[in-house]
């Protein structure tokens, strides 16, 4: 067993210097962290405990502009619940409550939910000797092993891993921004450039530097709370990650679209947002054959594995129903 020294840390800039510390991870929630850490797959030498920082990382504040600060450690259950997520957001409060389970919810961050890792198979089974994700340069297990649950979009030859969150897919559909502070200081990141696809580093999740700590995402003025909807298909009713999810986002006038947000989850190594669809919705009547072109614009690029041809047609129906429901037309349109 491999010694792990723990500090608590008392503030942000504590927590900067800890993490200067090579072999240094932040914890929070430690709901994905401590999975990784029990299966041999993470080794951190120093975990820095950041839950006691407080202050505005664990309060959620509206901006000036009218939009909403929700602090890094603020937890999934609290971030879903508050009154003006559930308002304003309510694609968010949608994703946030479709993850996990509620005890998972109530202990996992909003930094952390940002954080968390593929649940590949390959990745957590430390009996298998290639994942380029986990082992660098080791190669890819699912590519010839069981790749039912993996990407169709955005995948490269060293990994086809998809992202496992539910939240995130909702920021991607809602502009969200992510604050962070590093050594060098404070930078906002988008959050679509905050995941990064896989190509030939697999082994990197995000665009975070070495050390920076998330401190906050900003959501964007709300213009989408009237017509959202987040929909998860899954193999179980709960507690499952999902094969496709589709945050739809809309702004109507009459029957005309005037703002798509489209963004999938389940297909890619990153929240997946389609501006192909997108496209073909602005500006036009929200009809039955528009949406099926636009469920086929999502997925023009698609790439299916040996299991997972099924996700390519899943997800252009995720999106159809998922666009009615946040059109408020269950039964969808003519
Ligand atoms: Fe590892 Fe990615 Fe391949 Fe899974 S898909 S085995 S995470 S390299």
């Amino acid at each position: 067993m491999d010694p792990i020294s723990y500090e608590r840390a008392a503030d942000v800039n504590g927590a900067l210097r800890s993490a200067q510390e090579p072999g240094s991870m932040y914890i929070g929630g430690g709901t994905n962290l401590l999975d990784l850490m029990k299966g041999g797959v993470s080794r951190p030498m120093r975990l820095i405990d950041i839950t006691r920082i407080g202050g505005s990382l664990d309060t959620v504040a509206t901006l000036p502009d009218g939009g909403l600060r929700i602090g890094a450690l603020v937890r999934n259950t609290d971030a879903a619940n508050h009154a003006l997520v559930r308002e304003r957001y309510p694609l968010l409060t949608q994703a946030f409550l479709a993850g996990a389970s509620p005890q998972l919810r109530n202990m996992a961050t909003v930094g952390g939910n940002l954080m968390q890792r593929t649940r590949c198979q390959y990745f957590y089974d430390t009996a298998f000797a290639q994942c380029n994700k986990r082992l660098p340069g080791s190669g890819c297990a699912a590519l010839e092993g069981l790749n039912r649950t993996h990407a169709i979009l955005g995948a490269s030859p060293q990994c086809i891993a998809v992202n496992p969150s539910d939240m995130s897919v909702a920021l991607a559909a809602l502009d969200a921004v992510v604050r962070v502070r590093g050594p060098s200081g404070e930078r906002t990141v988008p959050i679509g450039e905050f995941h990064r696809l896989p190509g030939d580093r697999p082994d990197i999740d995000t665009t975070l530097q070495m050390g920076e700590l998330i401190l906050a995402v900003d959501l964007p003025p709300p213009l989408f709370s009237d017509h959202a909807h987040y929909l998860k298909v899954r193999d179980r009713a709960s507690y499952a990650f999902a094969l496709v999810s589709v945050a739809a986002a809309l702004q109507m006038d009459g029957n005309t679209v005037k703002d798509a947000r489209i963004a999938l989850g389940g297909v890619a190594h990153k929240p997946w947002r389609s501006h192909a669809a997108e496209q073909v919705l602005n500006g036009h009547p929200l009809t039955a054959a528009n949406l099926r072109t636009a469920a086929s614009a999502a997925v023009a690029d698609a790439r299916a594995q040996r299991d997972n041809a099924f996700k390519i047609e899943l997800a252009q129906r995720a999106i159809v129903r998922a666009v009615n429901q946040a059109a408020g037309r269950a039964g969808g349109v003519a």
